[in-house]
């Protein structure tokens, strides 16, 4: 937290092929020689062995500055990808991309949302991948892919299939960011910034990879993707409990210092009104999260769907709703770049509200399980 914006501004200027900037990989160096290092994975030889509940308690804390995640090998997306790879990679994806993923010699991306369909139905992906002479032929258009820049490779999640039934349509391969035929066209803009690594905007054009970057088996795109977003929802969740309560912290303070003419705003009911409605959503938030946490560990992800989906809708919406009374509180400040209020406002309301499926479908999740209590046939 002292060299957040330092940190901040180091990893705006991230250009590629370089993942990290200096400050970064000097912050990455020292957490992995305290052994704080892939907190997130729950194999002890690789990371902190902590169960999901335990590590959601550290991933809240990493959450409340934005680029402590990066420095302990804890950000999204290199988190899921790093769980897929754990558990599908060949020996040749394992040595290219697996170990230096998990020692953080490299970043990498995840690309499945396309501008020209709605990605919220993950069997809309319409990128095709065709086999010809033992290679991928990669055609398609991708955007928002975080972090696309100064990453090693991109988990595409394209069309190999399409005369299988829809959810058996869809393949991963591992595309290296310098391969011909793979142009980043740009940083996509998401509330006026479009800096550093970005959410970018690719093209795949005859772009041809070996067919052994296959991730796992032929078909099985959108079982992974939707694998590796069980946990990362959560974890997205954990982090925006962090900034929801780094927000608090922030707009009390700010509360108790800004002088009116009969006191501090803090003496005034209307915003003791507003710290307390925080406090009460951010610790409700807590418990969905810590609750969907604790079904993952006792019973696995497939059993923890409707908790995930419940918590994920309920905190993006408490912590973006917490987020905006401390900018409240602060005036024209908390718009300023002056605070990390706007850095943690822009983050919950465009990643946590709209990706890993926006609310509406995590509410139909919802609501599906609830109606199937009583008629099992609905759909
Ligand atoms: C900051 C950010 C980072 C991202 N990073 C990545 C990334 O790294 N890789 C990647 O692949 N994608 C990423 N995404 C994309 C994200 O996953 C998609 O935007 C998301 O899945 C929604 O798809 P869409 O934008 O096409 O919205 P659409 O599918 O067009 O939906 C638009 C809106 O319609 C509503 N809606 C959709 N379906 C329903 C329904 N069934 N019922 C009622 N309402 C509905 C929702 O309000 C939704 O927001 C990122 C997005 C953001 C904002």
């Amino acid at each position: 937290m002292p060299v957040e914006r330092e940190l901040s501004a180091s990893m705006e200027a991230v250009n590629g092929p370089e993942p990290f900037s200096p400050l970064m990989a000097e912050l990455r160096a020292a957490a992995r020689k305290q052994g704080l290092w892939n907190l997130f994975l729950a194999d002890s030889k690789l990371g902190a062995g902590l169960s999901i509940v335990d590590y959601g308690h550290v991933c809240e804390l990493l959450g409340r500055t934005p680029w402590a995640p990066m420095v302990f090998n804890c950000n999204y997306p290199d988190t899921g990808n790093m769980e897929i790879l754990l558990e599908h990679s060949t020996p040749g994806q394992r040595q290219h991309w697996t170990d230096p993923l998990v020692t953080g010699a490299i970043r990498t991306c995840f690309a499945m949302t396309e501008p020209d369909v709605a990605s919220s139905d993950p069997t809309a992906v319409a990128t095709s991948a065709v086999l010809e002479d033992g290679e991928w032929v990669i055609n398609g258009r991708k955007w928002f892919i975080s972090f696309a820049i100064g990453s090693a490779v991109c988990l595409t999640v394209a069309k190999t299939d399409p005369e299988a039934e829809p959810h058996r349509r869809f393949s991963l391969i591992g595309v290296p960011m310098d391969t011909p035929g793979l142009k980043v066209l740009r940083r996509v803009p998401v509330f006026g910034h479009a800096a550093g690594p970005g959410h970018c905007e690719l093209l795949f054009q005859n772009c041809r990879v070996p067919a052994e970057n296959l991730i796992a088996q032929r078909g099985m795109g959108f079982e992974l993707a939707q694998g590796r977003l069980g946990p990362g929802r959560i974890h997205h969740c954990m982090r925006a409990l962090g900034m929801a309560e780094r927000a608090l912290e922030l707009g009390a303070q700010r509360a108790l210092s800004r002088r009116l003419k009969h006191g501090v705003l803090g003496d005034m009911q209307m915003v003791r009104d507003v710290l307390a409605e925080s406090r009460i959503e951010l610790d409700a938030a807590r418990l969905l999260v810590l609750r969907a946490a604790r079904t993952m560990d006792l019973y696995g992800k497939e059993r923890a769907y409707r908790d995930i989906s419940v918590a994920k809708v309920f905190t993006a919406q408490r912590a973006q709703a917490i987020i905006d009374r401390a900018i409240q509180i602060h005036g024209a400040l908390g718009v300023s770049d002056d605070t990390v209020l706007p850095e943690l406002f822009i983050n919950v309301r465009g990643l946590l509200r709209i990706g890993d499926g926006p609310d509406e479908v995590h509410k139909l999740t919802v609501a599906k399980q609830e109606l199937r209590r009583w008629d099992p046939t609905v759909r």
